[in-house]
């Protein structure tokens, strides 16, 4: 294709991982095809969408991966992760225990990717600041000790759901160039 011929663009494989029904699906097809589902999809296999975006000029394709429900077997595999050179790892604000799962998450990263890749900590659902189980200072302080990058979203009302992987997108870019 034409990216060839240039070699001006760009393919940047991201990964979504976290707990379960912390709404990773949802986040993508917010930001894929401004979608939100209220039901949990019990997709089998793995899935990613493609999204095109403009950074300094360049094009940049960023290949959205997403579990598909995987997580709930614990059966995440090394293909999931191969070649990935950013993760959003997502937690939901109003269960404290998908926050605790974030370290297991990371372990997870580091088993199977480069230490260079761009990791943002995603604290989703900020719409239900009325059940909040995770302050945004203790999730600070965690992004802040592991050397991530930290946001609040919502996939439901679209708070910051483009920015996040676009914060994503520009660390991978300013890491290869
Ligand atoms: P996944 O298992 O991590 O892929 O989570 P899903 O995207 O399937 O979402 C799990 C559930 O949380 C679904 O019922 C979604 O409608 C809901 N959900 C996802 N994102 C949000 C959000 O930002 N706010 C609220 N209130 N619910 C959400
Ligand atoms: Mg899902």
């Amino acid at each position: 294709g034409d990216e060839e011929e240039t070699g001006e663009d760009y393919l940047f494989k991201i990964v979504v991982i976290g707990d379960s029904a912390v709404g990773k699906s949802n986040l993508l097809s917010r930001f894929a095809r401004n979608e939100f589902d209220h039901n949990t999809k019990a997709t089998i296999g793995v899935e990613f969408q493609t999204v095109c975006v403009e950074i300094n000029g360049k094009e940049v394709k960023a290949q959205i991966w997403d579990t598909a429900g995987q997580e709930r077997f614990r059966a995440v595999t090394s293909a999931y992760y191969r070649g990935a050179v950013g993760a959003l790892l997502v937690y939901d604000i109003s269960r404290k225990t998908t926050f605790e799962s974030v370290s297991r998450w990371l372990d997870e990263l580091n088993t199977h990717c480069d230490t260079a890749v761009a990791r943002l900590l995603v604290g989703n659902k900020c719409d239900l600041e009325n059940i909040r189980e995770v302050s945004v200072d203790e999730a600070k302080s965690v992004a802040e000790s592991e050397g991530l990058f930290f946001i609040e979203t919502s996939a439901l009302d679209s708070t910051n759901v483009k920015t996040a992987f676009e914060i994503a997108i520009k660390e991978i870019y300013n890491n290869i160039s």
